[in-house]
């Protein structure tokens, strides 16, 4: 088994070795996560002090960092207790004082002999109009100019850890580096003029100018490319030893998807069709499929995995689709079991919902590949259903399922080609980061013809004005949903709120033209409310969050958001995407209760600015940070210390380019390079990984 290279073992050892490092300090670092030098090195400051060398303090304004030479004229001594004690001094053209507080007297005295010049640096501030340092930085005798450092880092810290304790643990770390080969490619070195890692991390740690610490500078670019690469390296041994495994090559003749084609009413987009090739030559290849596909809301998703499924089928196999919700299971089922009739191919759904002798049927017939495309709930991956010859397994909305639910059903068949949907799209640099081991297909287009959404927020006070407006809505022939929102406390309250709306809708707009769907009610009691309002009998679906995701009725123009302030981007914008589906304009209307806080009110101005669900996912990146974008139950994401993902993410791209392709030339990592990026990986503690590379 592979372990840790001595060269990097004092990266790794004790931070007790340091002068100015006991057990105490260390427990306080290590609360910040700060365990060995290494750690030390990475983390790195966020910004500079500049110290300047003045001659008198008329030079300088308030705050001014400076580095001055004094003559000490008198110490006022503290009289009383808890006053501080004050140094008279002056510089070549002015006099100001020197400020201590709980200062040793004797210890001041032997500082300040009056009369005397000193060389002091401190920060400079003016109090009622006179100038003053409170406890200067440095205090040295004349001509140790070079001992007081102009330039320092100042690194974020919590309690118990002071600068001055950082800066001189990390000058002793940086003593440590070890001399080593280089694992950036040189060409991209040379492309922007990288220095090497070594002197990257002296250049952050000890910066001879600005131009040494910002993100965008080649120093820090460096380090940021270092853990992106590291990271795209994991992700791309990990995607070689998925690939590793066989896959079958489905290659479909088109015989079946022709027929289906025939019965679509509208062309694809240009965007749908290229994606469907993308899955097609990925399904064709002899390796398992592992891919993960974008696209906003309404897009046109469903129809893209249809079609990717009838290829399974004309290669001979069987495909299954998971979606979140029944709701979404039968709507599914809905709209492709006409389709797949016309093509002749036998597509059942399989959900919660089917109890007794027709489940065990439908069961049956899965097994023995009697029914070929299943369209169903989380069911479908369950322990009991064993598939005849699973080729395609697609799920829908993914961010619903769990990594592990993905696996169980890559576990179904011995090769089965998989493909995630999300209609929660994240930054392309966020989904490299997390999905870096699959391969990516965007839908970047919607089908034309689709009128803008108009979105208003609307104050609560003004919610009778809004009702009366959904009057007039009705007559003309719209159909509406009614959302309630979540009520984290309590599902019970929920519920009671959802119901309260229904039948205060009901006395003002008809008890027949309103139904009521939410989450406690049998999958039969939704089906009949969900069908009623495609079949426009109800005309305002008042609905919990379960409405939240796939939901397709073209005929509903009018969305209204009850509480929209207690609700996330991604969930405005899917709500959102409930409407606009038809060639109607559609109305968006996000009741809110004043007062709005801060960061309420951005979400929802986000949403009112632009339909655009990438930008929307770039500004729920702003405000609330990668890892909660991807969400908890994604935490795949990992956590980087110097990389910084939003000003730094056009690295990301170029670091899976580069892992992929070292990869492809070197798997088992054995040439030059790849023994330098072997040393990356331990230096960033991916080690397991090292594990995972094929040996010879
Ligand atoms: P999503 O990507 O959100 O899952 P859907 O697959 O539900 O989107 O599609 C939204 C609507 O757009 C559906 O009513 C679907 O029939 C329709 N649609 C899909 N593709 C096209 C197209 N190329 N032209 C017109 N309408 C389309
Ligand atoms: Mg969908």
């Amino acid at each position: 088994m592979p372990s840790r290279p001595e060269i990097l073992f004092p990266l790794f050892g004790q931070l007790t070795q340091f002068t100015g490092i006991g057990p105490k300090i260390a427990i306080n670092l290590s609360k910040l996560n700060i365990n060995s030098p290494r750690d030390l090195l990475f983390t790195l400051p966020h910004s500079l002090l500049m110290r300047n060398k003045i001659e008198t303090v008329l030079d300088a304004i308030n705050n001014d960092i400076i580095i001055i030479e004094i003559i000490v004229d008198e110490h006022l001594e503290n009289q009383q207790k808890n006053r501080p004690y004050k140094i008279n001094v002056s510089d070549a053209k002015a006099s100001f004082q020197l400020v201590f507080f709980h200062a040793r007297k004797n210890w001041l005295w032997d500082l300040f002999p009056i009369g005397e010049k000193v060389l002091i640096s401190g920060k400079l501030e003016y109090f009622d109009g006179k100038a003053q340092i409170t406890h200067p930085d440095y205090v040295f005798k004349p001509g140790n100019e070079a001992q007081i450092p102009t330039l320092e880092p100042i690194y974020s810290l919590s309690a118990g850890v002071t600068q001055k304790t950082l800066s001189k643990a990390t000058r002793q770390a940086l003593n440590l580096l070890p001399m080593i080969n280089e694992w950036i490619s040189p060409s991209i070195i040379n492309k922007f003029a990288w220095p090497t890692w070594v002197n990257a991390l002296k250049n952050a740690h000890e910066p001879k100018n600005i131009n040494h610490i910002t993100f965008d500078s080649p120093n820090r670019l460096r380090l940021a490319y270092d853990e992106m690469l590291a990271h795209q390296l994991t992700l791309a041994i990990a995607r070689e030893n998925y690939r590793k495994s066989k896959g079958i090559k489905n290659i479909g003749n088109k015989s079946l998807s022709k027929k289906v084609m025939e019965f679509i009413p509208f062309e694809l987009t240009n965007a749908q069709k290229r994606v469907i090739e993308e899955i097609r030559n990925d399904m064709s290849e002899p390796f398992r499929m592992n891919r993960l596909l974008q696209g906003d809301v309404g897009s046109g998703k469903t129809l893209i995995a249809f079609l990717c499924m009838v290829t399974a089928i004309e290669a001979g196999g069987q495909a299954v689709i998971m979606a979140p919700t029944e709701i979404l299971t039968k709507q599914h089922e809905d709209t492709l079991k006409p389709l797949a009739e016309k093509a002749g191919i036998v597509l059942e759904s399989l959900s919660g919902r089917d109890k007794g002798k027709e489940r065990k049927s439908k069961i049956e017939a899965i097994a023995t590949g009697k029914i070929q495309i299943i369209v169903g709930t989380h069911a479908v991956f369950q322990e009991s259903i064993k598939y005849n010859d699973l080729r395609l397994a697609i799920i829908d909305e993914q961010h619903r399922f769990g990594v592990r639910q993905r696996m169980d059903l890559g576990n179904k068949g011995d090769a089965v080609d998989i493909l995630i949907m999300t209609a929660t799209p994240i930054p392309r640099s966020l989904a490299l980061t997390n999905y870096g081991d699959m391969e990516l297909s965007e839908v970047d287009e919607k089908p034309i013809g689709r009128k803008p959404i108009n979105t208003v927020m609307v104050s609560s006070s003004r919610i009778l004005e809004v009702i009366d407006r959904l009057k007039v809505a009705i007559e003309t022939g719209n159909q509406i949903y009614w959302v309630c929102p979540l009520v984290e406390e309590s599902e019970f309250l929920e519920l009671t709120s959802a119901e309260d709306r229904a039948n205060n809708l009901s006395k003002v707009l008809g008890k027949n033209n309103i139904g009521l769907v939410h989450g406690k009610m049998s999958g039969e009691e939704k089906d009949r409310v969900m069908s009623d309002f495609v079949d426009n009998k109800i005309k305002i679906l008042v609905a919990t969050t379960v409405i939240e995701v796939g939901v397709d009725v073209p005929n509903a123009t009018i969305i209204v958001i009850e509480h929209s302030e207690r609700f996330g981007l991604s969930q405005l914008h899917q709500l959102r995407g409930r409407v606009g589906r038809g060639a109607d304009a559609s109305t968006c209307l996000m009741i809110y209760e004043p007062p709005l806080g801060k960061t309420a009110k951005k979400r929802l101005e986000a949403i009112r600015e632009t339909n655009d669900g990438f930008k929307i996912a770039n500004v729920d990146l702003k405000l609330r940070g990668a890892g909660d974008v991807l969400g908890v139950s994604q935490s795949g994401l990992p956590k980087f210390r110097m990389a910084d993902i939003e000003t730094q993410s056009h690295l990301m791209e170029m670091a899976k380019d580069e892992a992929r392709l070292i990869m492809t030339n070197d798997p088992s990592l054995n040439s030059q390079q790849g023994k330098a990026l072997r040393n990356l990986l331990y230096i960033m503690g991916a080690d397991e990984y090292i594990k995972l590379l094929s040996v010879g």
